[in-house]
């Protein structure tokens, strides 16, 4: 049987004195965006997120080995993709010495983490170095399993794959528990498939339709309103005869939106004017349409009456989750929609809504929108994982906690 995912044991099952003097290894997504030209974090937000299991394990007198990867290396050294630099950071966020190994089957890790005084923080180099990692090979999960003696899993966003280190090298230990991120994850997501708050109100953008379905599936029926935009929504337009131009839109998606459609119509909110251009490009002149699109102009971000429309539903209290932006907020001239949304949560949640917010480009928006994240109540790091758990899909990565 499957156990609910809100029944794993969490750090805070144990006191801190469990584990002092204990080799714990802990995996961490540390999978930040990197700016190649000048070799440095531009983001790093994911590593905040796992301070306070870190700082715990510390103050516990834990010998921490943290893992992680970082991008698609592919089992090959990719300079670009070295987690030293991360490493620095995390050294000055937690203002105390962090060790580097560049190759944890070489530098005789082992011996080294037994002469760690208690409380000391290693990181090793990113795993995808080696292609044994996504191939859940056994000997190098058991090589891994071998540096300690309890597994912690804080890597929320990769615990949809069972590789070595979200999986494999799980399996040996006796003690394999979820980090306090990865438990409030779980608190948050089980709440919103079992017993969300209603108003129930989903929120729905990105580009594309395909990687959503099974979520969107599982949504349509808890939800009690969702507001499917940014290049979702054209499929969802085109498939009711409304002229879409050349706006984004997945052919191969229209018999099943037509299905869902019929079905759900009196819970599905779409944009109703757009904002337009001949081309996808940053500075090219735009303009606003109505709900019909004129010929090769295509939809980059919804227009000032959905915006109304959407702040009117976006009101708050019950529960919201949010996945995708309205529009191509990347570009300036298209952010609006997106900005509007990440401040209507916002404003929803300080009216005493649940607020859930996933996926890096939607977390991304926020930050556009100068939203903190103290006014969301959960910023998920998950956004595949996450995707694939609301679809209902199991992650092996918590399914393998004790
Ligand atoms: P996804 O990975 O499916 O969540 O998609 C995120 C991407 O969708 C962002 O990079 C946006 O630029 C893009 N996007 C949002 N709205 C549109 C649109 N109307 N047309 C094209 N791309 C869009």
């Amino acid at each position: 049987m499957v156990t609910p995912l809100n029944k794993k044991k969490t750090l805070r099952d144990f006191p801190k004195t469990y584990f002092n003097g204990k080799k714990v290894f802990v995996r961490v997504d540390f999978n930040v965006p990197i700016n190649k030209e000048s070799n440095s974090i531009r983001e790093d937000y994911r590593i905040r997120r796992a301070l306070p299991t870190i700082d715990f394990l510390i103050e516990s007198g834990a010998k921490i080995i943290l893992g992680s990867h970082l991008g698609r290396p592919k089992g090959t050294i990719m300079k670009d993709l070295s987690l030293e630099i991360v490493s620095s950071r995390l050294s000055e966020l937690i203002n105390k010495e962090v060790l580097f190994c560049r190759d944890f089957m070489k530098d005789n890790l082992s011996e080294k983490v037994d002469d760690m005084p208690n409380g000391s923080v290693i990181m090793l180099e990113n795993l995808r170095f080696h292609k044994e990692e996504t191939a859940n090979d056994k000997i190098f999960s058991s090589n891994l399993a071998s540096l300690a003696e309890i597994y912690i899993n804080e890597a929320f966003g990769t615990s949809h794959r069972a590789h070595s280190s979200t999986y494999g090298m799980a399996q040996g230990f006796k003690t394999k528990i979820a980090g306090f991120l990865v438990s409030k994850e779980i608190k948050f997501i089980s709440r919103m498939m079992k017993e969300p708050e209603h108003p129930f109100l989903v929120i729905i953008g990105g580009s594309k339709i395909r990687d959503k379905i099974s979520a969107l599936g599982n949504l349509l029926e808890s939800a009690d309103k969702i507001i499917i935009a940014g290049g979702a929504a054209y499929t969802f337009l085109k498939a009711n005869g409304i002229n879409i131009g050349s706006s984004i839109y997945e052919e191969e998606m229209i018999d099943w939106v037509r299905e869902v459609y019929k079905k759900y119509q009196h819970k599905i909110v779409l944009p109703i004017d757009h904002v337009i251009s001949k081309s996808f490009n940053k500075d090219d002149p735009c303009s606003i349409s109505d709900k019909d699109i004129p010929e090769e102009h295509m939809a980059l971000d919804i227009g000032p009456k959905t915006i109304e429309l959407f702040n009117s539903i976006i009101k708050g209290p019950g529960y919201i989750f949010w996945n995708g932006p309205m529009g191509v907020f990347e570009f300036e001239q298209y952010s609006s929609g997106t900005i509007h949304v990440a401040r209507a949560v916002a404003l929803a949640t300080w009216r005493g809504a649940t607020s859930v917010v996933g996926g890096g480009e939607t977390i991304a928006a926020i930050r556009k929108a100068e939203v903190l994240e103290s006014e969301i109540s959960h910023m998920s790091t998950g956004g595949g994982a996450l995707l694939e758990y609301l679809g209902g899909s199991q992650l092996p990565g918590i399914e393998i906690l004790d």
